[in-house]
């Protein structure tokens, strides 16, 4: 008979919760240790691209999900000053067809709430860090700040772009400093203005870009606004900033983006940090997930859609492989470091391509939009498709 696994997660984000979801479906034993005292997501939105909509209907939360989502009509390419528009992908009618689900902009609040609803809460330990993780031939140990320890067949980090478990398994290396930071704030609205369009919109100018959609099923627009900088931005949802910085370093873009930023009450600032890809995350017993393996750019819009897809194929693949754990996770990287790593990448390329300076790369680069518009809107613009045709619920472990 298999053995049944005992698997402690470290770090209750959406990365975590989902990882606990999945295991659970599965009958492994999962633990969750959040450094936090409850669970909490930050008050921004999120985009749930089809590609991770699929793993979370696998995971039960589609019903939530879609009731607290809103789903915009298409992705939208615009000028940062004339607001011309140079591509739309059309989203709302295409992507069930094209890609086997929606594509939902939702509140990250209601999403981690949606996941962590269908945790056994018996099994999370709240206000408790993990300083360390060891291990042995028969056994991985998670150490915590208070002098406790957990031992399990597996440790899974899954505890963010500052992860002490990567730590642990291959020593020092700080992500870097992007050069970029970026303003966020929530908009709420009774009604949908005019001045925004019921999309995901990117505004592309010099040395920056804007991103706007519906959160709160239309009740509230989340703004993301990109900014290159040479000066080191702390990397925090937390950080304050004003709403005069925001509209100072947006001076001169579209008047209806002024228009959004003008209703903004409550603005927060953050360094945007990615890391190289790596080659593995895994050592013996102990492996990566989420932002802890693949912190990213969010130009492509993917890194928690990557934490659910990684936690999905994790939980497979040690359903599949209970008794050969190191195996189990060879397959689990076989699976996911390509993709991980190409998405890191992509979106690191796609911040250059939003952000051209020049009027003349600027003209260039929104003739070839325009021309692609015409071939295949889903093939062009921020070049997604791939992503989003992917579905993590195929993989199959080899046993
Ligand atoms: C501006 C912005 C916009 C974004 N937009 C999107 C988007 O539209 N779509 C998308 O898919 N992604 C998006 N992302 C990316 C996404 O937010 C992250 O990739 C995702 O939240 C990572 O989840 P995670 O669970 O891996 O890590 P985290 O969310 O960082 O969670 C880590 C958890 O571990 C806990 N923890 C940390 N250290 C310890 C420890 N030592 N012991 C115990 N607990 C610990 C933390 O408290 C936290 O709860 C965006 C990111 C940014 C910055």
């Amino acid at each position: 008979m298999s053995k049944k696994l005992k698997v402690g997660i470290i770090g209750g984000g959406i990365g975590g919760v989902a990882t606990a979801v999945a295991l659970a479906q599965r009958g492994i034993d999962a633990h969750l240790f959040e450094r936090a005292a409850e669970f909490g997501e930050v008050g921004a939105g999120i985009q749930m691209s089809p590609n991770a909509v699929k793993v979370i209907r696998e995971l039960g939360g589609w019903d939530d999900l879609a009731k607290a989502s809103f789903l915009p009509e298409c992705l939208l390419g615009k000028n940062w000053d004339t607001g011309d528009v140079n591509f739309v992908i059309p989203l709302k009618d295409d992507c069930p067809r094209l890609y086997g689900a929606e594509f939902f902009h939702v509140h990250r609040a209601d999403l981690h709430q949606l996941l962590a609803d269908r945790v056994d809460m018996s099994k999370v330990t709240f206000s408790t860090t993990c300083v360390d993780v060891t291990q042995d031939k028969d056994k991985a140990i998670a150490h915590f700040a208070d002098g406790t320890t957990f031992e399990a067949d597996l440790i899974i980090g899954a505890d963010g772009v500052r992860s002490n478990v990567r730590h642990a398994l291959f020593g020092a290396d700080d992500p870097k400093f992007t050069g970029n930071m970026c303003y966020r704030a929530v908009v709420p609205f009774d009604e949908q203005p005019d001045f925004v369009a019921p999309a995901t919109t990117f505004w592309m100018g010099p040395n920056g870009h804007v991103v706007t959609y519906y959160v709160k099923g239309g009740k509230g627009v989340n703004i993301v606004a990109v900014r290159e900088t040479e000066e080191w931005v702390e990397e925090s949802w937390h950080t304050r900033s004003t709403v005069e910085s925001m509209m100072k370093d947006f001076e001169g873009w579209h008047p209806n983006l002024m228009k959004l930023f003008e209703r903004v009450t409550e603005v927060y600032s953050w360094g945007l940090f990615d890391r190289d890809p790596m080659t593995t995350w895994s050592k013996g017993r102990v492996t990566l997930l989420g932002d802890a393996s693949h912190p990213m750019l969010p130009f492509l819009s993917q890194g928690a859609a990557m934490a659910i897809e990684d936690a999905y194929v994790l939980a497979k693949a040690l359903d599949a492989l209970p008794d050969d754990i190191e195996e189990a996770l060879r397959q689990y990287e076989q699976e996911r470091l390509p993709r991980t790593a190409r998405v890191q990448l992509e979106a690191r390329e796609r911040g250059r391509t939003y952000h051209l300076a020049s009027k003349e790369d600027q003209a260039k680069r929104d003739a070839e939009y325009r021309e692609q518009q015409q071939k295949d809107p889903h093939s062009g613009g921020i070049k997604a498709n791939w992503v989003y045709a992917y579905n993590a619920t195929d993989f199959q472990p080899v046993v």
